[in-house]
């Protein structure tokens, strides 16, 4: 198996030693890269910042084409991409499926930010001394980024920070999860076929220890972190001068409100939730793993519930037919199996659920577990899902805010009133009216409070991010 190269400035390379990545699966060694040498680091790090005022000034039309480019690439070779993912993340063939096709939608939609991002025009004669003055705002890169992402997402996680990198013209060098470069590599030699300057990117395979010296390089003024949160709160302490966005975990919830009550509603919920709590393994910023259901609906959802997970096919993730696949490792399997048996000892009850093989855990729904459980209070990032009645609609928005994290939430109701007072009252990024919190769409803000993140992406306003605005007052007009 031929190493794949990684990119420096935009061409294909080699470093030392060697990362083999392995299918969480069975283990199988499934593809190679080299590491990135600090001689080659410095060479990315230097290309961008040199690259930077030409990479600003690149017009609308090339950064669009650029994007088109790799967006129609992506889609030529989107099977291939499914695969790839399926093999280094273990994701079940038909997520990583659609994780291909919400890449090729990412950059297409970049491409599209980037023709109309234009920046804004301001009257400033509102002020009778200003008579005859307007104000042109442009937004202007604030220079390199730097792009850090997990092993859950390897395609999407990285395309929402290099799209919007490349839709401002701002040079961005990643660095995505040890466990899962080869999606990232791939997305670099499409990069790389597109007639963009040498040196707007990089991709650098890279040990933890050595990324935390890229994020204190000055030349890279902006970070974009995605992953957990001790990781992205070393990176805000070690860096308080530079802008930083931070995308952390989360332990999403669902609400089943007291007007969520016919069967069809309860058997919809419970499909839902059951599904989205169990995707990528659980291993989703915003998989749901706490529902408070109202509690004259709960004796009615909770065997729904139990079905529906009951229905999911657990096993080999190439299986066309397979709905929860492996966890990232053995070890994250065995952690959500310790926390699952804290549960269990502290008078939990598992209402489905099984014994750990391996690396896979089956999807598995807890009751009656107290509320400073692990299962409960943290982030399990694992297929667990914890289920409790609850007197009202305020009892549920409180016990969804008794949390660290604050991401998404999702709340089921008819009732306008009720979806307003839990916009309001939901301490979160985003609240999902009607279904689960597991949805992310690339023209809306996404993003957390609280311990799940500093700042937001989706398409624009990750551009708004990597940009400052720039004011040009004209005066005697
Ligand atoms: P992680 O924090 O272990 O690693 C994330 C990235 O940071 C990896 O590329 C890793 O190599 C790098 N890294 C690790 N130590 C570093 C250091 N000292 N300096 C610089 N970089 C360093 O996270 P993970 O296990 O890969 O991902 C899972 C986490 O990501 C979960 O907490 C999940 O909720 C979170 N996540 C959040 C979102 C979101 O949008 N909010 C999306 C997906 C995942």
């Amino acid at each position: 198996m031929e190493p794949r190269a990684f990119y420096v400035a935009g061409r294909p390379t080699h470093g030392d030693g060697e990362l083999t990545v392995h299918h969480p699966y069975d283990g199988r060694a499934v593809g190679r890269t080299t590491l990135a040498r600090p001689d080659q680091v410095e060479a990315a790090v230097a290309a961008a910042a040199a690259v930077a005022t030409e990479a600003a000034a690149l017009p609308a039309h090339a950064r669009a084409a650029a994007l088109d480019h790799v967006s129609r690439r992506l889609a030529e070779r989107a099977d291939e991409v499914a695969h790839l993912i399926t093999a280094e993340n273990g994701k079940p063939l038909k997520w990583a499926r659609a994780e291909a096709a919400r890449a090729v939608s990412t950059f297409r939609w970049a491409a599209e930010e980037a023709r109309r991002f234009s920046g804004e025009l301001q009257r400033l004669d509102t002020d009778p001394a200003a008579t005859g003055r307007i104000a042109l705002v442009r937004r202007v890169p604030r220079g390199p980024v730097l792009g850090i992402s997990p092993f859950n997402f390897p395609l999407n996680l990285v395309a929402h920070k290099v799209a919007p990198a490349i839709a401002v013209g701002a040079p961005i060098v990643l660095k995505p999860a040890p466990a899962t470069p080869l999606s990232a590599l791939l997305l670099g030699e499409l990069l790389a076929e597109t007639d963009l300057p040498a040196g707007l990117f990089s991709v650098l395979p890279l040990p933890n220890d050595r990324a935390a010296d890229l994020v204190t390089d000055p030349r890279l003024p902006v970070v974009s972190f995605t992953g957990s949160g001790p990781v992205g709160a070393a990176i805000r302490r070690s860096v308080p001068d530079k802008h930083v966005t931070l995308e952390l975990g989360g332990n999403a919830a669902a609400v089943i409100c007291a007007d969520w009550a016919s069967d069809e509603d309860l058997t919809f919920a419970a499909h839902r939730i059951a599904t989205f709590a169990n995707y990528q393994a659980g291993q989703s910023c915003i998989a749901v793993q706490r529902v408070y259901v109202h509690e004259w609906l709960y004796d009615g959802f909770l065997p729904r519930l139990v079905a529906a997970v009951q229905e999911l096919r657990t096993g080999d993730p190439a299986d066309e037919r397979t709905d929860v696949g492996p966890l990232v490792s053995e070890d994250a399997a065995r952690r959500v199996e310790e926390w699952v048996d804290e549960a269990v000892r502290a008078g939990g009850t598992i209402q489905v659920g099984g014994r750990r093989e391996g690396a896979t855990y089956p999807p598995t729904v807890l009751s009656g577990v107290p509320a400073d459980a692990k299962v409960v209070a943290e982030e399990v990032f694992g297929p667990v899902l914890v289920v409790a009645p609850v007197t009202d609609d305020e009892a549920a928005f409180a016990a969804v805010n008794d949390s660290a994290y604050g991401l998404q939430a999702g709340v089921f109701t008819h009732d306008l009133q009720t979806a307003f007072r839990a916009a309001r009252v939901l301490d979160v990024g985003g609240v999902i009216v009607g279904d689960v919190p597991s949805y992310r769409a690339d023209q809306m803000p996404y993003g957390g409070v609280k311990g799940s993140g500093v700042g937001r992406e989706g398409l624009r306003s990750a551009m708004d991010d990597y940009t400052e605005p720039r004011v040009m007052v004209l005066t005697g007009l």
